[in-house]
Order: structure tokens, then C-alpha cells, then sequence
């Protein structure tokens, strides 16, 4: 029986790709990011923290983790250029496939970068994440301007399409979920609507490690335009209750319990002062300037600092006490 000329083309090419390496056939692509923005600290065997050396506001800290089946990547950077100077910087420790991205919360701060992952990559996040970015009214858009330094289209331009593709995860979380693996099993943990609507832990439980997102602020000054400040303060003690040995936050180097403490307590003190300001009927605007004026307002947050994050976090628990004070009927 003799092969027809149709047939021997297939069979010599596959003939051929037999004899030729595969990295000739598919050259390994080569991250075409600077991996110099970030500094690597290895937290424990096969657990790295990137970290941004300059404190630009572009890149933000991401957690990988090397697991034999590949590596978990918590976080995606602001933007693609971010993600590509992350994979770039990745590559310089480890050349492990890339296998799971794990979105601390919707914010584009940690998500924003995510096309620059191969498809392949299973994106992880909350139920909280994707109805967050599933909603047209979430400033996801209006966030990643800011990131690109593009200013805001003006209130009477037409709605044109978005212009940044909301990075959708593929495995949604309905509740404490488990990644068995022989050298890092994780547990990926769910949390009510705190800084987000849809924040998530990723916790190491043989190196004690937790990945918070932007549940713990390094800095002192918590950003809560999207917050729920009590739920915030009940979900610290949560965390306190891990009681990890290494918490690593989306911004600034890895903290501990300590710093939880710290920040469940200035949120505590904040609730209180707000709580009498409201019920001595002061004026909800004028509240947060009173309230960051105290003598103690120093010893829990950063005042000095500007622009400050603190009269929106002020501002947020006022909108809750009086919301909780019309429940009790008290107003
Ligand atoms: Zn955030």
C-alpha cells in the first residue's frame, strides 16, 4: 500500500518536530518587564515577597508561592505594565509554571494587571470580587484612570466602552476553600464585605503565613472608600485569631500580629470618638476635622500625612453610626 502525497506531508512534519528541541519549537517567552522595581524577600522555603522598591504608588506586593504544582501568584499588580515588571522579576527566582492568581479583593490595585498572566492561569477570588466587578456603579474604571495618570472623562461625555477589560475570575469562592499540595497546601478564606466588598486571605498554614490584601494597612492610615469600618474591626480580630506569624499586606514590608492589633485598636477609638461626635448632634461634615483634631488622633493613625485617606474613613463610620442609630430608632 503506498502513501498518497496528501498523507506523507503530516507524517514528515511530525517527523521533523520529533528531531527539533522543543525550545526551538517554543522559545520560553522572556517577561519583557523590569524585574529591577522589585526586591524579593524569601518569607520562608519557597514563599517570596515582591516588593516595590521605591514606593512609586505603580507596583504594588504581591505573594508567590512555589507549590509542585506550580506557582500561586497572590495579587496582580495595578496595571499590565506592573504585572509584566512582576512576571520579569518572578522569572529572576524561579522558572516553575505559573499556575493559580488570586485576587486579595476588586480593587484594581491588586487585580488590574491581570492580562499580562497567561490564559491558562486560574484566577481565584470572592463571591464579593465578582459582583463587585460585575457592577457597573464599582469605580473600577475611575481607579485604573487614576493608576494611568488619565483624567477623568467629563460628566457630559457619552458612556463610550470601558477602558480597562475587568479582570473576571474564574473560580469563584462560595466560602473557605482548601488547594491541597505536599509543600504548601493553602487555604483560601472569604471574608465579609471589610475594606472591600470582596476581600479575601490566602493563608499558608505550615509557614503561618497570610497574604491580607488590604485588610491591614502598613502605613497607618487605612483607605476605606470602600469600607465597612465595623465589619473591618470584627474581621481583625478574625485575623488576630489565625494568629499568623506573617502577614503581608498590599503595600510596605510584612507585618505581624502586632500591627493588627494596632490597627483593630485605631479603628475602635475612631468608632468611639465618631459615636460621641454623633450623638452630641455635630455636624456629619464637620465631624472628621474634629475628630482627627484630638490629642489620641496621633497615637492611632498618621496625621501628618497628605493627601490623607483618614477624613473618608471618618466620614464612612459617621454614614454607619447614624445608619445604626436609625435602626435603634435613635435618630
Ligand atoms: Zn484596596
Amino acid at each position: 500500500m503506498s502513501l498518497s502525497r496528501r498523507a506523507v506531508l503530516p507524517i514528515l512534519i511530525l517527523a521533523v518536530a520529533a528531531v527539533v528541541p522543543v525550545a526551538a519549537q517554543e522559545p520560553e517567552e522572556v517577561p519583557a518587564g523590569d524585574a529591577a522595581v522589585f526586591q524579593v524577600r524569601t518569607i520562608s522555603r519557597g514563599i517570596h515577597l515582591f516588593r516595590p522598591l521605591q514606593p512609586t504608588g505603580r507596583h504594588t506586593n504581591s505573594l508567590v508561592i512555589e507549590r509542585r504544582d506550580g506557582l500561586l501568584v497572590v495579587d496582580a499588580q495595578p496595571t499590565k505594565e506592573a504585572a509584566l515588571d512582576l512576571l520579569a522579576a518572578i522569572r529572576g527566582v524561579t522558572t516553575a509554571p505559573l499556575r493559580y492568581l488570586v485576587f486579595t479583593h476588586p480593587h484594581v490595585e491588586a487585580s488590574g494587571g491581570s492580562d499580562a498572566f497567561p490564559p491558562e492561569v486560574l484566577r481565584i477570588a470572592s463571591r464579593g470580587y465578582r459582583d463587585s466587578v460585575a457592577d457597573p456603579e464599582f469605580g473600577y474604571q475611575s481607579e485604573w484612570r487614576s493608576y494611568r495618570g488619565i483624567p477623568e472623562p467629563p460628566e457630559s461625555a457619552e458612556a463610550g466602552p470601558e477602558p480597562q477589560r475587568r479582570p473576571v475570575a474564574t473560580l469563584t469562592l462560595m466560602g473557605r476553600t482548601r488547594l491541597e499540595d505536599p509543600l504548601h497546601p493553602i487555604v483560601l478564606l472569604p471574608v465579609p464585605h471589610t475594606h472591600s466588598p470582596g476581600d479575601l486571605l490566602v493563608y499558608e498554614p505550615r509557614a503561618e503565613i497570610v497574604a491580607v490584601g488590604d485588610l491591614v494597612f502598613n502605613n497607618r492610615n487605612p483607605y476605606a472608600g470602600h469600607a465597612r469600618v465595623k465589619s473591618w474591626i470584627s474581621q481583625l480580630n478574625q485575623l488576630l485569631t489565625l494568629n499568623p506569624k506573617t502577614i503581608v499586606p498590599l503595600r510596605g514590608g510584612a507585618v505581624d500580629v502586632a500591627r493588627v492589633r494596632n490597627q483593630r485598636d485605631a479603628l475602635r477609638w475612631l468608632k468611639k470618638q465618631v459615636e460621641e461626635q454623633v450623638a452630641e448632634r455635630v455636624e456629619g461634615q464637620k465631624i472628621p476635622a474634629a475628630v482627627l483634631k484630638l490629642k489620641d488622633a496621633d497615637r492611632y493613625f498618621n496625621t501628618a500625612v497628605a493627601p490623607s485617606n483618614l477624613p473618608l474613613l471618618v466620614q464612612r463610620l459617621v454614614d454607619e453610626v447614624r445608619k445604626e442609630r436609625r435602626e435603634q430608632g435613635l435618630e
